[in-house]
C-alpha cells in the first residue's frame, strides 16, 4: 500500500494537480465526489477522510451518517481538460463504515465481493464494454434538444458533422486518461456514436465506464452537444444499448477456449452462457434499470428481446464472437448505458459462476433469426422473452436468490424500493400517445 500511496503523490506533485476529486457511485450508478486538496491528499489515502453519507442516495440513516472514503491508488488520473497548473485529478473510493468494515450499500464493495467469489475458483473477469449514446443540439438557452446534427448512418463518414468532431476529441481526451480504444464509429441512428475501449479486469471496466460516461459528457458540452446516454431517446429509431463482452481467466489463459471443442468453446464457456441466459430475466433489472429502457428492447432496432445465444447471427441476447484463443467471449447485448455498471457486472458474474458451479448447460444454439418466427414457434422451442416493463424486471429479481445475492439485502432493498417508486410515478402520468389515440375517439 504505501508505494502504491507513494506513487500517487508523486504522480500528483508532478502533475501539478491542487484538487483532487474523490469519486464513487450511489446505488443508482451516479457518480459522486468531494474534492481535496493535494494537501489532504496523503490524509485520504489513508482512508481518513470522512464524509456525510445521509445525503447520498440509499446509503444510511441520519444517526449513522459518517461514512470513510478508501480511495483505491490505481484509480489516480489527471483531468487533461482542466487547465495544467492548479489541475484537477480523481481516485475512485470505496467506502467504509466507522468502524472499518466495508459498507453494505457501496456498488464497488458489491462487485469486489461477487469478484473474491470467483478468485475462490481460481477466476478472473474480463469483461469489455461497447458503450452507445447520442450526441443532441443544445438550444439557446443550453437546454438540450432531440436534434441531431447529421443524417449519417453506421460506419458513415460525414465531413461536416459537429459529432464527428465532439467524439475525436472525446477518444483524444479518454487515451490521455489511460484508456485503450479500440474502435469508435458512428452508429445506425442520426446523431448515434459508438466508442469501444479494450477489455480489462472487470473492477478497472467497472471504473472506467462510469469515468467514460462522465468524460463524453464533459467533452460533449465544450463542444455545445449535449451527449446522452439514455437507453431510447428517440421512438422509431435505435436506442442505445451497452453490450458487455464478458470472459473468465485462470492463470493468465482464457478457460472459455477450447481447441478439442466442436464450437471452440468449454464446458465453463457453456455453463456459463446457461447460467446467464437462466438468469437474464432478473438481471435486466439492473442491465436495463430504468423505465425507459423496455423502450429499447422491442423488436426491431438490433436490440435483443429473446432468450436465446448463437455464435452466428446478432438478434440473440447472447452472441459468441466469432474470435477464439485469448479473444474468446460471451457477448451479452441486453445492458444498457443508464445501468450501474458495478451492479450489472456483479449480477452477470453471479449468474455466469451459478452456471458453472451447478453445470447448468445452455439451450441448443439458436442460429435462425427468432424475429422472423411467430409465437408458437418460438414457444415450441422454448424461447422466451425479457422483461417488457421495469415493473416486470423488479418482480423477476425479486424471485432470483442469485441475482438477489449479488447486489446483497441492503441494496437489494433500496433499488427494489427506488425502481418500484420510479415505476410507480410513470405508472400514473397521462402520455402523448394516450391522448393522441383517445382523445377524439371517445
Ligand atoms: N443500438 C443497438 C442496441 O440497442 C445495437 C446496435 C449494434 O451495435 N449492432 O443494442
Ligand atoms: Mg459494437
Ligand atoms: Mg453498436
Ligand atoms: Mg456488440
Amino acid at each position: 500500500h504505501d508505494t502504491l500511496k507513494n506513487e500517487v503523490l508523486a504522480k500528483a506533485r508532478e502533475a501539478g494537480v491542487k484538487f483532487i476529486r474523490l469519486q464513487f457511485t450511489d446505488i443508482l450508478g451516479v457518480l459522486k465526489n468531494v474534492a481535496i486538496t493535494i494537501e489532504q491528499l496523503e490524509k485520504a489515502l489513508d482512508g481518513e477522510l470522512m464524509f456525510d453519507g445521509s445525503s447520498i442516495f440509499g446509503f444510511t440513516r441520519i444517526e449513522e451518517s459518517d461514512m470513510y472514503l478508501r480511495p483505491d491508488p490505481q484509480t489516480f488520473v489527471v483531468f487533461p481538460w482542466r487547465p495544467r497548473e492548479g489541475g484537477v485529478a480523481r481516485l475512485m473510493c470505496d467506502v467504509y463504515n466507522p468502524d472499518g468494515t466495508p459498507f453494505a450499500g457501496c456498488p464497488r464493495n458489491a462487485l469486489k465481493k461477487v469478484l473474491a467469489e470467483a478468485a475462490e475458483l481460481g477466476y478472473t473477469m474480463q469483461v469489455g464494454p461497447e458503450l452507445e449514446f447520442f450526441l443532441f443540439q443544445v438550444d439557446g438557452s443550453g437546454a438540450p434538444s432531440l436534434k441531431t446534427h447529421d443524417r449519417a448512418g453506421y460506419f458513415d463518414l460525414t465531413p461536416v458533422d459537429l459529432g464527428e468532431n465532439a467524439r475525436r476529441s472525446m477518444v483524444l481526451t479518454l487515451e490521455e486518461m489511460g484508456f485503450e480504444i479500440e474502435a469508435s464509429h458512428h452508429e445506425v441512428a442520426p446523431g448515434q456514436h459508438e466508442i469501444d475501449f479494450k477489455y480489462s479486469n472487470a473492477l478497472d471496466v467497472a471504473d472506467k465506464i462510469v469515468t467514460f460516461k462522465f468524460v463524453v459528457r464533459t467533452i460533449a458540452q465544450r463542444h455545445g452537444l449535449h451527449a446522452t446516454f439514455m437507453p431510447k431517446p428517440v421512438f422509431g429509431i435505435n436506442g442505445s444499448g451497452m453490450h458487455m463482452n464478458q470472459s473468465l481467466f485462470k492463470n493468465g489463459a482464457n478457460v472459455f477456449f477450447d481447441p478439442q471443442d466442436p464450437g471452440q468453446l468449454s464446458k465453463d464457456a457453456y455453463h456459463y452462457i446457461g447460467g446467464l441466459l437462466k438468469h437474464a430475466r432478473a438481471i435486466a433489472a439492473v442491465a436495463n434499470p430504468t423505465v425507459n429502457s423496455y423502450k429499447r428492447l422491442v423488436p426491431g432496432y438490433e436490440a435483443p428481446v429473446y432468450l436465446a445465444w448463437s455464435g452466428r447471427n446478432r438478434s440473440p441476447l447472447i452472441r459468441i464472437p466469432a474470435k477464439r484463443g485469448m479473444s474468446t467471449r460471451v457477448e451479452l447485448r441486453s445492458p444498457d448505458p443508464s445501468c450501474n455498471p458495478y451492479l450489472a457486472i456483479a449480477a452477470c458474474l453471479k449468474a455466469g459462476l451459478d452456471g458453472i458451479k451447478n453445470e447448468i448447460a445452455p439451450p441448443l444454439p439458436c442460429d435462425r433469426n427468432i424475429y422472423e418466427m411467430d409465437e408458437a414457434e418460438r414457444k415450441e422451442l422454448g424461447i422466451y422473452s425479457l422483461p417488457g416493463s421495469l415493473k416486470e424486471a423488479v418482480d423477476e429479481l425479486l424471485a432470483d436468490e442469485v441475482i438477489r445475492d449479488a447486489l446483497g439485502p441492503h441494496i437489494l432493498a433500496k433499488y427494489v424500493e427506488a425502481k418500484n417508486a420510479e415505476w410507480d410515478q410513470y405508472r400514473v402520468q397521462v402520455h402523448n400517445w394516450e391522448v393522441d389515440k383517445y382523445l377524439t375517439m371517445f
